[in-house]
């Protein structure tokens, strides 16, 4: 399954043809940034945290 992307409106989906009338093109995953990995990594420190809490 991949994802498409509208050029014209930037709305994603599976159909080749957007809502707009637009044709969607394929665009590849998006790679975890090192901010979301950190982001992550942060909750789950916190879930730890709050389960040493208890
Ligand atoms: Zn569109």
């Amino acid at each position: 399954m991949h994802i498409l992307k509208c050029a014209e409106c930037k709305s994603y989906g599976l159909k080749e043809t957007c809502d707009c009338g637009s044709k969607r093109v394929r665009v590849k995953p998006a790679k975890y940034s090192p901010e979301d990995k950190y982001a992550v990594y942060r909750r789950k420190a916190k879930e730890n945290v709050g389960n040493q809490d208890l």
